[in-house]
């Protein structure tokens, strides 16, 4: 019996507000914070409807102010808090959390405003706080980053002596309808895929321009789709945590109406994140193009087809070369009749849920800052299929990569 506290009232925070509410034996007393308080109210009343939990409060708070959080965590007194506003906040909270002596879980690493940057350097750099106030921060316990991590822990664990080549392989297989639209927040969505793509080989990083290098993969239950390599943050500490890796890329698959689209939205500057002044105003192209994107956490109705996201590994076990690929796909339509929300906020709120219920039963303990292969895939993944992922394996099979 734990209380926690959730932050952030998009698309992921609905599912985690769901996923907790569902399993009161665990959360026992949830509370909702974000910015707007009008859009926890609105997941509150749709949870505690669906779900019938007993004790689920909202809270506004802006998780930037530091002092504001300390008062919210004191006057709740959660044991953790599940972090899914937006990677603006990470170190924020986690300043909160070490002041107020409670774990932290995240799904996406911190990123400063101005620079489009991601590396878990400054998250990192929290470790020795961490552990000496004997706090666990798990950090990136989403899909990718999460599952794809754990997925890799297993892989290492249980089928391989050594990972030598490792391809994180994400498909969105759906259509939503509309022309375009991203499928979590947009300038976050946008600033990541718009960044040279890097993969690691032979000890060091390689930079390619975005969707530089591309191939059609093949996905179970969706088939062929031109699949894109790009940078991702898992990569940097899945090739800490496996020296072994000789290659490690991140594809992902984009449709060319949705590259289209993203061609003229960098062409004409509303990708900017600099600021620019508009009628004595400053304002910041993408964040006025945020504005006015459908809302990802609007798109679930209607929204068809599934998402497919593995991991594809080589590498030896027992002298011999071994194929591997592990894999869940996940369907939009059933994500949106159980929570109300598409399928990628489903497949990120999920694995943060069972991440937290990790932590919550001891499953996953110790003090520091922890990226989730870290950790003991097992009960992990003991979880993941009941609790709404299904996964599955593969060997000896042709990787097309
Ligand atoms: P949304 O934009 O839908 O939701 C973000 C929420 O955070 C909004 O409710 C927003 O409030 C709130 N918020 C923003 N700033 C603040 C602030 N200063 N204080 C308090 N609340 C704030 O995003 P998603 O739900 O789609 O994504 C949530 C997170 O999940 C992101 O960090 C994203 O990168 C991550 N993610 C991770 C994935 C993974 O697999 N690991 C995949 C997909 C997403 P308001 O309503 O007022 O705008």
């Amino acid at each position: 019996m734990s209380k926690v506290l959730i932050i952030g009232a998009g698309g992921v925070g609905r599912v985690v507000a769901y996923k907790c509410a569902q399993h009161p034996e665990v959360f026992s007393e949830i509370m909702l914070a974000s910015r707007t308080i009008s859009k926890c109210y609105e997941i509150a009343l749709d949870v505690v409807r669906d779900t019938g939990h007993k004790n689920f409060k909202c809270a506004q708070v802006d998780a930037e102010n530091v002092p504001e959080l300390v008062e919210l965590i004191r006057s709740f007194g959660p044991e953790m808090v599940i972090h899914v506003a937006l990677p603006y906040q990470d170190l924020t909270i986690m300043d909160a959390c070490l002041e107020t002596g409670v774990h932290y879980l995240d799904t996406a690493n911190y990123e400063p405003k101005d620079v489009a940057k991601f590396e878990y350097s400054w998250q990192w750099a929290y470790q020795g706080r961490f552990k000496e106030k004997g706090l666990t921060a798990i950090l990136g316990c989403g899909f990718d980053p999460g599952v794809t991590g754990v997925f890799t822990a297993r892989a290492a664990k249980h089928h391989f002596d050594e990972i030598h080549y490792l391809d994180i392989v994400d498909c969105n297989g759906g259509d939503h309808g509309k022309a375009f639209a991203t499928n979590f927040n947009p300038e976050i969505n946008i600033r990541e895929i718009t960044q040279n793509g890097r993969y690691w080989e032979n000890g060091e990083w390689v930079e390619t321009k975005p969707f530089e290098i591309h191939k059609p993969l093949n996905y179970p239950n969706i088939g062929a789709r031109e699949s894109y390599v790009l940078y991702h943050e898992e990569l940097e500490s899945l090739v800490k945590n496996y020296p072994s890796i000789k290659r490690a890329r991140f594809w992902m698959t984009f449709g060319e109406e949705y590259l289209t689209h993203l061609r003229v939205i960098q062409n004409i500057g509303m990708s900017r994140i600099d600021p620019v002044n508009y009628n004595g105003q400053e304002i910041i192209p993408l964040q006025f193009l945020k504005a006015v994107l459908p809302d990802p956490g609007e798109l679930g109705d209607n929204y068809t087809g599934e998402t497919s996201i593995g991991c594809r590994i080589k590498g030896i076990k027992d002298g011999k070369e071994q194929t591997y690929y592990i894999w869940n796909n996940c369907s939009h339509q059933a994500a949106f009749d159980e929570t109300g929300a598409q399928g990628v906020s489903y497949t990120t709120g999920v694995p943060a849920m069972t991440g937290a219920m990790m932590l919550l039963q001891g499953h996953w303990s110790g003090a520091g800052v922890f990226n989730v292969e870290e950790f003991n895939p097992d009960p992990f993944l003991d979880k993941l299929g009941p609790h709404g992922l299904s996964w599955e394996e593969k060997f000896d099979i042709d990787l097309e990569l």
